[in-house]
This record gives C-alpha cells, structure tokens and sequence, in this order.
C-alpha cells in the first residue's frame, strides 16, 4: 500500500540543524530515508552533523544580508530541491525598559527574512522538484504575548504572514508553504526560562501535562513534506499541548482573581 507520508528519496535542507529542534528533525528525516542537506552557524558543527547525515554541510550566519545568495551558492550542485525545514532562530531577551534597534533587526532579519529570502533563493530547485514543501518553524508567540520578547514576538508573527504570503504567491509554482507553531519544546533557546520559572509552572499551564520534546515536531514536519499534505499550503500547524489557549494560570492566587471579580461590591 502507498505510504502517504513517505519521504523517502527526497531531498530536503534543514536551517540550524546542529542543535535543538533542527537537529531532531534533520535525523528524523534522514532515518525516513531522506537525503538531508544540514545547515548550520558554525562549520564544525554543521560539519559533523553533516558526516552523520552521509550529506555535505552548509555553513551560514543567516543575519548577514547576503546568507540566503550564500546559502544557495553552496546548493547550486542540487538539480533538485523537494523542501526546506527553516528552523534556525533567535530569542533575544529584553532589557524592562528598552527594545534595542540591533536586537529587533537581527531578531526580524534571522527569523523572518532568512526562511523568505531562503525560499525565493532556492526557488529555481524547488520548481524542479515534484511536490516541494516549504515548512516555517513559528512560535506560539507569533500570536501570544511574551513580555520583554518583543522583537521575538514581532518577528515570529512576521514569518506568519509571509507564510501565507508565500503560500499563495508560490502556488502556481506547484511550492507548498506552511508552518509548525511550537510551544514550549525544551531546548537550549528557553532552558533559562524553564530554569527561573520552574519546570512545575510550565506544567500546570499545559493542558497535555507536559513540556514538550524536540522528537514532538518530527509528526508535524514530516505530515507538512510529505503527499499526506498535497492539499494544504498556507496553514499553520500548533504542537503546543494547547499551551496558547490555557496561558491563564486559574490554578494561581486568589488575590489575581479577586481582583478582577465583577460582582457588585468586590474588588475590581
Ligand atoms: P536552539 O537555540 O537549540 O536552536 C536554534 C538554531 O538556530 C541553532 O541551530 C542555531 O545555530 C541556529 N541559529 C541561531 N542564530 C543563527 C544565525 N544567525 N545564523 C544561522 N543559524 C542560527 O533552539 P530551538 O528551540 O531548537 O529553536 C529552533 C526553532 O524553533 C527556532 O526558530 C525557535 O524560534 C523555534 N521555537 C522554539 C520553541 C521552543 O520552545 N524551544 C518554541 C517555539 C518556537
């Protein structure tokens, strides 16, 4: 019987695979028999993981201007492209009282404009391939606030619309576009969150108990690669728990509830 989510054969990059949620993802797709092409910031990194992939790195610092056009230069031996994984991101955190201009440039720039200008780069390699599929590594902060990440929030709800931009833009061209919207998946980008807050906090705000796992998005990305998807472009995909919809803690101190206790006579 034809295996709807197989993958196998195909060619597909991963942006900032060395490490995290990349990493699961790269290995995950080359066990499915995928040939996978490993990017990432640093060339020993990239390089070993690369080894591990039987494939040949790709090494770039995706908040220079010209990242994408090196990228691509890098891949210009690839007659065919079927997809692209852009996952590598940045969360800087904030001062209380300030948004830094260069934090806010380099959070838009690697988070946003890089899965764009990567995309339109290897769009000749992409128009080659049968059924490609583009897949955007969101946040569920592209909609939810996150104090002192402002420029994270900005930048994740940019890539949001430039995934459905590019959706309907490439379509014509045969290029899915979609994305996956984590919630809180423990890696090295939110460690020190999980440490100050606690584990326990996290927990008791996501409705499936659990802080998620890196291997949590591999479902997501492969369902998005492959012809289980044909007919979807333009979504975005929560692997969340459902964190986004229950971010009030009911479970927390009377007194924030108190405070906002409409009847007559209570505190407002
Ligand atoms: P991570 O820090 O382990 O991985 C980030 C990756 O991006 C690394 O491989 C890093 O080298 C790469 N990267 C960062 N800056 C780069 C640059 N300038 N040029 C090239 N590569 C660069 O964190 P992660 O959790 O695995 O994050 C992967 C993606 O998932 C990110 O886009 C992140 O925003 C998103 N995400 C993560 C969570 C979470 O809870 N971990 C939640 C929502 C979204």
């Amino acid at each position: 019987m034809h295996d709807l989510f197989d993958i196998a054969g195909r060619t597909f990059l991963v942006t900032g695979a060395t490490q995290g949620i990349g990493r699961s993802v790269a290995v995950a797709l080359h066990r499915r028999g995928a040939r996978v092409v490993a990017h990432g910031l640093h060339a020993a990194d990239a390089a070993a993981l690369a080894r591990e992939l039987g494939t040949d790195p790709v090494v770039a610092d995706l908040s220079a201007p010209d990242a994408a056009d090196r990228v691509a230069g890098q891949l210009s031996g690839l007659s065919a492209l079927d997809g692209i994984v852009n996952n590598a991101g940045v969360e800087i955190p904030e001062p209380a009282d300030l948004v830094p201009a260069d934090v806010f440039a380099k959070s838009l720039t690697v988070n946003a404009h890089a899965p764009v200008a990567l995309t339109l780069a290897l769009l000749p390699q992409l128009r080659r391939a049968i059924a490609p599929s583009v897949v955007n590594v969101s946040s569920i902060h592209q909609d939810v606030p996150y104090p002192y990440r402002i420029a994270y929030g900005a930048s994740k709800a940019a890539l949001a619309s430039a995934t459905t931009t590019l959706a309907v833009q490439l379509a014509a061209d045969g290029v899915r576009v979609n994305a996956i919207v984590p919630g809180a998946i423990e890696t090295d980008i939110n460690r020190h969150v999980l440490d100050e807050f606690g584990r326990a906090h996290f927990e008791r705000k996501i409705p499936l108990g659990r802080i998620g796992r890196t291997d949590d998005l591999i479902g997501a990305v492969v369902f998005l690669l492959s012809g289980a998807s044909e007919y979807v472009t333009g979504a975005s995909l929560h692997v969340d728990g459902a964190l986004r919809h229950h971010l009030v803690d009911y479970a927390a101190p009377a007194a924030a509830t108190l405070a906002h206790d409409p009847r007559p006579g209570r505190k407002q």
